[in-house]
């Protein structure tokens, strides 16, 4: 009997990021027989996640551990999912690579930008191993059914939408002949998503049949709840129109995949519905999200909806669709020398402007002309925070100020205010389980949950408890390995 068939039913996951804890270095790795499939291959990010106790960076722990691996699957274009992929193939290896087609375009601006802005000091990867990498990346459709690892263990994939970014997947595992599968949820996005779709909404979306034995579920918003895109939009030109009205000019710093294009959008609709002064004049100065708003305008017949917000009619062509960003008064700013006179130019006079800009928790990125210069000094401007601000940045320093104040004199300049609404993650019990039981669960026996603080883990597994489900549930710490059988 070989070595394959003597195991033929047991399987074990062991989660080497996102686990215990940390919501980043996302690396599921999951044995069966002769066969080694990582699911997703991500950089620890923010200190918190990154630091090992001895100091080291964990992004640089050697990955040659890992070096049996057949094949490599890919939720989704985040750094944190892919950002550690060119490490294996700089260490000789070549696996097969799987994802889905939008996830491959995006991913190569994430890692050309993440070989950039690594320090040489910890250089993990250059732009030439990125290149590298492409040439091993493998598109899968949504739906489709392939094989994967060992070919004698019969191990298949199927990726299903999950509404989190265009592109984005919660994986399937099953092996042929075996009732029951393994699902990696991936990061989960919103029911209703106002880019690219939410999952509920998309027909990609539709999970299989299959009973779910095994799951490896995120928990990142477990303890939020969900805001509705009328609520949101709403709170947003709450917060620009005040601070427009008052004579400032506001900066918005964004996260470039994504939370750029959604609030682009919304600007375009305020535009079109007259929610802020005619004149108003845009300013994109944000490099990184530029590009990725070319791939979502050459590409969005990849991921296309007609709706944008709760208005399922928005958009009614392909054309449309590939406008949505259009913005009318808005002006690119060039480079960092123009970012630079931009801020000064705002900060000395009120031109009543907005100002998309890279460096969506403060610490770097074009966002630092507006805090340092001109701009920042003047009482009556305003920073408009979108995204979560991660414990010890920057953001969350001068979100608790309220505003800047300036090192020197002590005197109070622009106002800050974030708006904790905007989420890329399912958020809460109730939509996280509608999300989970789209898809058979009635065999369900175990379930690791994984991407959350401990304290929405723990969250996580009582309400699983409560719902009477007979699963067993695990917590798993990073490195931990846990078996079960299909
Ligand atoms: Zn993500």
């Amino acid at each position: 009997m070989s070595r394959s068939a003597e195991f033929s039913e047991e399987f074990s996951i062991q989660s080497l990021g996102a686990a215990g804890g940390l919501v980043t270095g996302s690396l599921h790795r999951l044995r069966h027989g002769e066969s080694t499939i990582i699911v997703d291959a991500g950089l620890f990010q923010g200190k918190n996640d990154v630091l090992l106790p001895n100091g080291k960076s964990r992004n640089a722990t050697d990955i040659n551990a890992l070096r049996e691996v057949n094949t490599i699957l890919l939720t989704h274009a985040h750094a944190d999912h892919v950002g550690r992929l060119p490490l294996f193939h700089k260490r000789g290896l070549k696996p097969k690579t799987i994802t889905t087609t939008m996830t491959k375009e995006l991913m190569q601006v994430i890692l050309d930008d993440a070989a950039k802005i690594q320090k040489n000091g910890d250089k993990l990867y250059n732009r030439e191993d990125v290149e590298r990498i492409m040439n091993y990346v493998k598109e899968i459709n949504f739906g489709k059914d392939v094989k994967i690892g060992n070919k004698h263990d019969n191990l298949r994939t199927n990726f299903i939408y999950n509404g989190h970014i265009p592109g984005s997947a919660s994986i399937l595992i099953r092996k042929e002949g075996v009732v029951g599968g393994i699902l990696f949820s991936g990061d989960i996005g919103q029911e209703i998503n106002a880019i690219c779709g939410g999952w509920g909404e998309v027909v990609e979306a539709r999970p299989s049949e299959m009973p779910i034995k095994a799951l490896w579920v995120e928990s990142t918003s477990f303890d939020r709840h969900s805001v509705s895109f009328d609520e949101k939009y709403g709170l947003f030109m709450e917060n620009i129109n005040e601070i427009l009205g008052r004579g400032g000019s506001v900066i918005l710093p964004i996260l470039s995949l994504q939370r750029n294009q959604e609030i682009t959008e919304m600007i375009a609709r305020a535009q079109n519905q007259g929610d802020i002064p005619k004149g108003c004049k845009i300013y994109k100065d944000a490099p990184l999200a530029q590009k990725f708003e070319e791939i979502y305008i050459d590409k969005a017949e990849l991921f296309m909806t007609k709706r944008f917000g709760n208005n399922e009619d928005f958009y009614q062509t392909l054309e449309q669709a590939q406008s949505r960003f259009n913005l009318r008064n808005c002006l690119l700013v060039a480079d960092n020398k123009e970012s630079v006179k931009l801020a000064d130019i705002l900060g000395k006079s009120n031109k009543k402007s907005i100002v998309l800009t890279g460096g969506g928790m403060c610490g770097f990125g074009r966002v630092r002309n507006y805090i340092d210069g001109a701009f920042g000094k003047n009482r009556k401007n305003g920073i408009i925070l979108t995204c979560y601000q991660v414990e010890g940045t920057e953001g969350e320093k001068i979100v608790n100020q309220g505003r800047l104040i300036n090192a020197q004199n002590q005197k109070k300049g622009a106002t800050v205010t974030q708006l904790d609404v905007f989420s890329g993650h399912i958020s809460g019990e109730s939509d996280t389980f509608k999300f989970l039981e789209r898809f058979n669960l009635s065999e369900l026996e175990l379930i690791g949950i994984v991407h959350g603080s401990n304290d929405n883990r723990r969250r996580m597994a009582e309400a699983i408890k409560s719902r009477g489900y007979p699963a067993k549930v695990v917590l798993p710490e990073i490195n931990e390995v846990i078996k079960f059988s299909l």
